[in-house]
């Protein structure tokens, strides 16, 4: 069992509070976005009194992942876990698959961009399935509502879109939108969020609320428009999303666990300073609309998010006895709540909340002790 101490992405949409507070620190005055747990060569977790994890784990990839993994994912940890804490609303963006990935990066690598450009869309060759599960109230727009329904919306708001939508569906209103010159996207979307902001659309109040947020942080940007396309979803405590590749989405307010897999792949839409490559992100993109399915897990006290995703798993033990954890390859451990004692063999830890451990492939069962909150983190079942 290694332990662990995890680097925090200050980026600037980040709670000033809530990931100091899980991990019992005073505040600094600067956001802190995203606590990372794992082997991310960007931002590796340090493994207390050694390297970094992905150091620790390229001596002995065989030892700690387990052979099947290093097989399908090669040497390296095939998950990335995060706690994530947004006060702001992050980017409209979607993530390729694994298909889209490859041919991306090859094309970029072709064409000389550098691998750390700012407008570099691929910087590796591997798709990003993510999981995000609630800690609290957690606010996102995830995926293309109910296109009759956006139709209503619309209308309400008194804006020839609805038309548009109506005749031409969603992806091609979707692509005249963010295609359109880029003083036409800027009228198009102040009138939308003045629109919102006068007469909210009867049923879709929550939505217009948002979409007149999102426009005063971002005023001028078309994906205030897109915004309006997607589910409002409203998660509690322990409610996850599951995020395949093409669905767009945006997390807009809350905390939450997240995890992923290994990549940094993201096409952008908007709601962002950063890189948005519209071209690219209407290739990815999946157009089918419907609600947002939201995720409880099932099992005690494992209780389990089941993805297709075969990177990773999570689960969360709120753990009030003794439990013991069968082994299936590499984990993490982050104790989000309470203290607990962690047994493996002959050796004991204790955790406190904020404080996390690595378990290599190669060690024996988990016994818990205490009471608390545990987030586990393992590869899928492929
Ligand atoms: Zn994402």
């Amino acid at each position: 069992m290694l332990r662990l101490e995890n680097p925090v992405q200050p980026y600037a949409w980040g709670s000033l509070t809530a990931i100091p507070a899980l991990l019992g620190r005073p505040p600094t005055g600067v956001p802190q976005a995203e606590l990372w747990l794992g082997a991310h060569p960007s931002a590796p977790s340090q493994v207390v009194g050694d390297a970094g994890l992905d150091a620790v784990i390229a001596r002995a990839p065989q030892a700690l992942l387990g052979e099947r993994l290093v097989a399908r994912f090669g040497p390296t940890l095939p998950f990335l876990l995060k706690v994530l804490a947004a006060s702001q609303p992050l980017s409209l963006q979607a993530h390729p698959s694994l298909a889209q990935a490859k041919e991306g990066f090859e094309r970029e690598e072709g064409a000389g961009v550098a691998r750390t450009a700012a407008h570099r869309n691929y910087r590796d060759t591997n798709h990003k399935p993510e999981l995000i599960c609630a800690l609290g109230r957690f606010h996102a727009l995830c995926g293309f509502r109910r296109l009759a329904d956006s139709v209503k919306l619309f209308r309400a708001l008194g804006k020839p879109l609805a038309e548009r939508l109506e005749q031409d569906g969603l992806r091609a209103t979707f692509q005249q939108v963010v295609t359109l010159p880029p003083a036409d996207q800027r009228a198009l979307a102040f009138a939308t969020a003045e629109a919102c902001a006068r007469r909210p659309a009867p049923g879709f109040e929550a939505e217009c609320a948002w979409a007149v947020r999102l426009s005063r942080q971002y005023p001028g940007d078309v994906g205030v428009v897109g915004a309006l396309l997607l589910n409002l979803v409203t998660l509690e405590d322990g409610d996850a999303l599951y995020l395949p590749a093409g669905n767009l989405h945006a997390y807009l307010e809350g905390v939450g666990v997240e995890v992923m897999a290994n990549s940094d792949n993201v096409l952008r839409g908007g709601l962002t300073p950063k890189h948005v490559d519209v071209k690219e992100l209407l290739k990815v993109l999946d157009f089918g609309d419907g609600p947002a399915r939201v995720l409880r897990p099932s099992g005690s006290p494992e209780a389990v998010y089941e993805t297709p995703a075969p990177e990773f798993r999570l689960s969360r033990l709120d753990v009030a006895g003794p439990v013991e954890l069968a082994r299936r390859g590499p984990e993490l451990l982050l104790v989000m709540r309470g203290a607990l004692e962690v047994s493996c063999g002959e050796e004991v830890l204790d955790l406190d909340q904020g404080e996390s451990l690595f378990v290599g492939a190669d060690e024996g069962p988990l016994k818990l002790f205490g009471e608390g909150l545990l987030f586990r983190a393992t590869a899928g079942a492929a």
